[in-house]
């Protein structure tokens, strides 16, 4: 394989790569609200030869992009969901653009487009060599709220491939062999019956009284959960004034754990807290199941040689005007202890399996087609996760740069398995091994309508 051929490939496009991925910081949209991203995203695609389709599995802002025939078919995620309340401009100190406003903090412009760039040289690679294969690139609405992938799956998406490849920008170099959690969101509303909370409280029926019991129960089944289970909530709705029985209150619910067989335990026992608060305060309950994610499982042989590809494709070479950028940055982190720091982390950790407490819809990938999935440093040190920090460093050639590199590895990694049968038969095999007794049922029950954008 010449690798430089690929590098030649994706840096020849890199002005188009950085004006999307520019377009994308300065329009950061929501989940299921990506409409100028994915349009974005699918005309380059299409310029490049593609065949593309958007609106695919009744979502309005996912792509299914195909180039090539035939086997080894292998997908790439893409995601271009931004984060609320992250908007930051192109500073290092903490300045949104629109105080609460939206922003890229999670840096899924910089995800969106080093997928793009990897599909078309994974294409370019296949094309000029003659090789037989197929490249699919998937555009996954609605990360961060972790439903955008198994909505996808439930209309029938990625069981069409060998194998798929996902990339997270990020603060470090790394491929990731351990756990992240699998989830569910639902939100708990209750409805009672308002009054004058000092005229006639006998008269009234408190939703909020109905939310906060439910809580102490959630909070007493904290002691009789397995370890390493995580419940967390945030109120939406409260009720409005101290001399008004609310008749509304409305609780957000996630339950964490590293089982789907958990998760589902856990929730089904926080529905019962819910359902006897309801009870005890003569309260209406409904439940919003907003939807959940699998845990990650991460594939032996792909985390292998993407971190192999990790190795050997060059790291970026930073100007010492972003060295700076990046210090001014390290030093404005809520991270910052005062210590020495070096302005990247561009240091590449052996394959961690230590698990995460967080989220990722790619684990539904990885329960459907063997999967794994490995970042690149597009940030500074100490830019955290979900941060101004990200936002700013998604906006400018930091970010653009580590985004490349993404990219490069993506198609190297590709190039290994469309020439290589036996090494997705390996990676096949470990799939099988790792869903041993173990099939895939979408976490998001049919009756459950995706959301449109508004
Ligand atoms: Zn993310």
């Amino acid at each position: 394989m010449d690798y430089q051929k690929i590098y030649k490939s994706i840096d020849d496009k890199q002005e188009e790569y950085f004006d999307i991925a520019r377009k994308m910081y300065e329009n950061p949209e929501l989940a299921y609200n990506e409409v100028k991203a994915c349009e974005w995203i699918a005309e380059s695609l299409k310029r490049h030869g593609f065949e593309v389709e958007t609106g695919v599995y009744g979502i309005a802002t996912a792509i299914r992009a195909t180039w090539g025939k035939g086997h080894p078919i292998i997908g790439v995620l893409a995601e271009y969901d931004a984060l609320p309340g992250l908007s930051q401009k192109q500073n290092t100190a903490f300045d949104p653009v629109i105080p609460g406003g939206p922003g890229h903090g999670c840096g899924h412009n910089l995800l969106g487009v080093a997928t793009l760039a990897g599909a078309i040289a994974m294409k370019e690679d296949l094309e000029a060599n003659g090789l037989e294969g197929t490249v699919v690139y998937y555009g996954c609405p609605a990360e961060e709220v972790v439903t955008g992938k198994p909505f996808m799956a439930r209309g029938g998406a990625f069981k069409e491939l060998d194998l798929a490849i996902a990339y997270h920008p990020g603060g470090k170099q790394g491929v990731s062999g351990g756990v992240m959690c699998g989830l569910n969101s639902a939100i708990f509303h209750f409805k009672g019956k308002t009054a004058h909370a000092g005229g006639n409280p006998w008269q009234g029926r408190s939703a909020l009284d109905a939310a906060e019991i439910m809580s102490v129960g959630a909070n007493y089944l904290r002691e009789h959960i397995e370890d390493g289970i995580r419940i967390h909530y945030a109120y939406k709705e409260a009720g409005t004034a101290p001399n008004i029985v609310p008749d509304r209150a409305s609780v957000w619910y996630y339950v964490r754990a590293f089982t789907r067989d958990a998760v589902e335990s856990t929730y089904n026992r926080l529905v019962k807290c819910a359902e006897g608060a309801a009870h005890m305060t003569e309260t209406e309950l409904e439940v919003e199941f907003l939807g959940g994610c699998y845990e990650t499982l991460p594939n032996a042989t792909i985390a292998r040689v993407l971190h192999d590809s990790l190795e050997e494709v060059p790291l970026v070479e930073w100007t010492e005007e972003e060295k700076a950028w990046a210090d001014a940055m390290n030093k404005n982190s809520a991270l910052y202890k005062g210590e020495d720091v070096e302005p990247f982390n561009d240091k590449l950790e052996p394959i961690s399996y230590e698990r995460g407490s967080g989220s990722t819809d790619v684990g539904d990938v990885q329960h459907i087609v063997p999967c794994a999935m490995y970042t690149t440093t597009t940030a500074n040190n100490l830019c955290g996760g979900h941060t101004w920090l990200i936002t700013c460093c998604a906006g400018n050639s930091i970010g653009f740069k580590g985004m490349l590199r993404g990219a490069k590895i993506m198609a190297v990694s590709a190039g290994k398995f469309y020439r290589d049968p036996a090494l997705v038969k390996e990676a096949k095999e470990n799939f099988e091994k790792d869903m041993a007794g173990k099939t895939y049922k979408c976490p998001i029950p049919d009756d459950i309508a995706i959301p449109q954008p508004k």
